[in-house]
């Protein structure tokens, strides 16, 4: 089969490669059907995440179909379709049964394994492990793209910022980073409730695409945030903030503008050391959460997708050919360029 494969920092091809087989009892093998490029993969080509070996097949967002099943699989068989998230795990260690599968222990202890610790899935075939408990099936009637972010970014923006936000009804939440995850919370904190929506980013072309999504007001971050933001919370603050860009300054910016008795939830992933100002803080009673995504409302979201409630196929503004992955990568490496969210790899 082909399939991408990361050969070290600033190295990938689209090469000849064994075909997958079940290895494990537990396993499936889907033909890849449909898949997509995360800012994830674009960090391990930098070299950022030393953990994917040279030769690793990357991807770990995709809908396929099921071609062939180990022994222990009764739930699924050859010909369903599945939507294939980012997190894998088996539902029955300490940390799957504390509903923190992101954390499952018999996968090593963090879920995300695709195109990380195990082959991914940009590749036209690919080994499911554990599948009965990592992988769901595909509603009749719902196309592969409406289905497609449920592998990653609806769940992130959904768990890890409106849920461990603690949105209430009535709620002003600043989701500061306007990319697919940002995107993500501010498309999904209406489910609770969610009254005034400010967007913040520093590209106006993601605050466009953020209006789209559902936000009532956006500031351009190289603008005076506060001032702006006082104005619209009568100088309370935001009662969420959101954070999803994962640079210090965006996670200080959150602490700052948040409401006393306010949730900071952060989603982005960090790779330098952030400032928090406890002599400022604690006096404010705030809540500052931190997550991997668990993927565990992927159902729930799914039912909101298959109702028409949700519109995730808005994610996806450019289609490609699975073979045409290297010409995807380029435009998704250079989204602004592109105006793009998320592109949709099909076979
Ligand atoms: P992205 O790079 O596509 O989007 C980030 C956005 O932030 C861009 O629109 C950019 O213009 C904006 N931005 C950059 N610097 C800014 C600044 N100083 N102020 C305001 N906006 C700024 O990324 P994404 O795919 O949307 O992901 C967002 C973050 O979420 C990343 O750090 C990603 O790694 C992380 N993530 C976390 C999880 C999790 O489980 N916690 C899962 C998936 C992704
Ligand atoms: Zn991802």
């Amino acid at each position: 089969m082909k399939a991408l494969v990361y050969h070290g920092p600033g190295q990938k091809s689209w090469d000849d490669v064994p075909d997958p087989t079940v290895t494990d009892p537990t396993d499936i093998v889907v033909q890849v059907d449909t898949s997509t490029i995360c800012g994830t993969d674009l960090h391990i080509l930098k070299g950022d995440v030393p953990t994917v070996e040279q030769g690793r097949l990357l991807g770990h967002e995709a809908v396929g179909t099921v071609v062939a099943t180990g022994a222990a699989v009764t739930s699924l068989a050859e010909g369903d379709r599945v939507i294939i998230p980012a997190i894998t795990s088996c539902g029955r260690c300490a940390n799957c049964k504390r509903a923190m599968p992101s954390h499952c222990l018999a996968v090593g202890g963090v879920g995300w394994i695709f195109g990380h610790l195990i082959d991914g899935l940009q590749a036209e075939y690919a080994r499911v492990p554990f599948a009965e408990t990592s992988v769901h099936k595909v509603p009749e009637g719902v196309t592969d793209t409406q289905v497609l972010f449920l592998t990653d970014i609806l769940p992130t923006g959904y768990e890890v910022g409106v849920r461990n936000g603690r949105v209430k009804p009535g709620d002003t939440v600043a989701v500061v980073g306007a990319g697919p995850v940002g995107l993500a919370a501010i498309m999904t904190c209406g489910l609770h409730g969610a009254s005034r929506v400010i967007a913040i980013d520093k590209a106006a072309s993601r605050l466009e695409h953020a209006k789209q999504f559902g936000a009532g007001y956006t500031i351009n971050a190289d603008d005076d945030v506060d001032a702006a933001l006082a104005e619209l919370t009568d100088g309370q603050g935001v009662d969420v903030a959101i954070e999803a860009v994962g640079v210090p300054e965006t996670f200080e910016t959150c602490a700052r503008i948040v409401r006393p008795g306010g949730v900071v939830a952060n989603i982005g992933v960090h790779g330098a050391s952030a400032t928090l100002h406890l002599e400022e803080l604690w006096i404010k009673n705030i809540t500052i959460t931190t997550g991997l995504v668990d993927t565990v409302t992927v159902p729930m979201l799914l039912q909101l997708v298959r109702d028409g409630r949700i519109r995730a196929e808005m994610f996806g503004t450019h289609d490609f050919a699975l073979d045409k992955i290297m010409d995807a990568y380029d435009v998704f490496a250079n989204a602004a360029e592109h105006n793009a969210l998320k592109v949709v790899l099909k076979r």
